[in-house]
């Protein structure tokens, strides 16, 4: 695991209109190449084509979501269980995809996501190692427009939030908590399960009473694992974290059908993130070009309460998968383009992930 980088896939949504003559995956399985007419966007009639090639770390296309689950979660949910932070993450327009590979489509067992086939392992995973006695809870947090939402705080028993509200802090040993946030235990993956749902329902019971838009909201599951050894008697444990985040959609807010300039995205500065700060409310891409930037030293994590949160995620100790979600069709190539461009730098990114291991006093 040590000085790894950030796993970055790319998944298209299955479309009857997969632009094949804009988007082309080349046969080693991971790279894609973007073709886009030149001067589309000003309609001039033109025939020339620009290439753009991403090397990732592989493509998921027409694949099922058993194997997404096998490339994508599976090694890092076995990870937390050893107790390595891990993260996963989808990434791109709204419509692309993102929920249907996290959560996956709720009518159809075989359609389910990373989330609950990554709460079966876990559970089955923990009802196996009978030489360790693991402890499990959940937190359920959405951010939306820096306001930061505890989803599980209807949950019968729940403490609710105290003094000062939810925030998140930093811990001494250099990770981030978020304060206030409920935590839930769970003995079981239906109980696991039932929490999801509890706090799915109260994501869109929330954003239908405050008339939010869903998918301009983040939303991170958090198994909270704790294991130590049945077996040595020693006062050795490890703890984990292990995040499965649903981004907010990755377009443009404020104009609709005006995709995002990449231009301005790519000469990142500090005058152009305040001045765009009410249009683009997650600042996810700007802590990452920083990140992917190795010559900076300052990460503006503590920018948004996204990145802030998702500090160990960012270049931290954890195992960072992201999936970046894109939308084939010939009239998104912007979007998707520009999605890509995110995954790439994003790939960059340089992680530390290490056993969390401590001693009881
Ligand atoms: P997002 O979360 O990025 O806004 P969704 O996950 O809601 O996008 O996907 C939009 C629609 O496309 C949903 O109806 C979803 O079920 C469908 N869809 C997305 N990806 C796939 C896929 N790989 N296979 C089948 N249907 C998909």
């Amino acid at each position: 695991h040590p000085g790894s980088e950030v796993r970055v896939l790319i998944r298209s949504r299955p479309t009857a209109n997969f632009a094949q003559e804009l988007i082309e995956y080349l046969p080693d399985g991971q790279t894609v190449s973007v073709h886009q007419r030149k001067d589309s966007r000003k309609g001039v009639v033109n025939n020339q084509l620009s290439s753009w090639s991403f090397r990732l770390d592989g493509v998921l296309h027409d694949v099922s979501q058993e194997e997404v689950y096998g490339r994508v979660g599976r090694g890092v949910v076995l990870g937390a269980l050893e107790g390595y932070n891990g993260t996963v993450m989808c990434f791109g327009q709204t419509g692309a995809g993102k929920t249907y590979t996290m959560t996956g489509a709720t009518e159809s067992y075989k359609q389910r996501g990373i989330i609950p086939r990554a709460l079966q392992e876990v559970f089955r995973e923990v009802e196996q190692r009978s030489d360790h006695a693991f402890s499990v809870h959940l937190s359920f947090l959405e951010i939306y427009n820096e306001t930061l939402v505890d989803l599980l705080a209807s949950v019968r028993g729940c403490p609710g939030v105290g003094p000062g509200g939810m925030a998140v802090v930093e811990e001494a040993g250099g990770g981030v908590s978020v304060r206030g946030l409920s935590l839930h235990p769970v003995h079981s993956e239906e109980a696991a399960l039932n929490l999801l749902f509890e706090g799915e329902m109260n994501r869109i019971i929330g954003a239908h009473a405050l008339n939010k838009h869903s998918s301009r909201s983040h939303c991170i599951l958090t198994v909270h694992i704790e294991s130590r050894s049945r077996t040595l008697s020693d006062a050795k444990y490890v703890t984990s974290k292990l995040n499965l985040v649903d981004l907010a959609g990755s377009e443009r807010l404020g104009k609709t059908g005006v995709s995002f300039k990449v231009t301005s995205y790519l000469t990142f500065s500090h005058s152009w993130i305040s001045s765009f700060h009410d249009k683009i409310p997650q600042f996810l891409p700007q802590a990452i070009l920083a990140l992917a930037d190795r010559r900076r030293d300052h990460i503006p994590f503590r920018q948004t309460k996204l990145t802030h949160a998702l500090k160990d995620s960012l270049g931290g100790n954890c195992n960072t998968v992201l999936v970046a979600n894109i939308y084939g069709e010939a009239s998104q190539i912007e979007e998707t383009l520009s999605t890509l461009r995110f995954a790439s730098r994003m790939k960059c990114v340089q992680m530390d992930p290490v056993v969390n291991e401590h001693t009881d006093p």
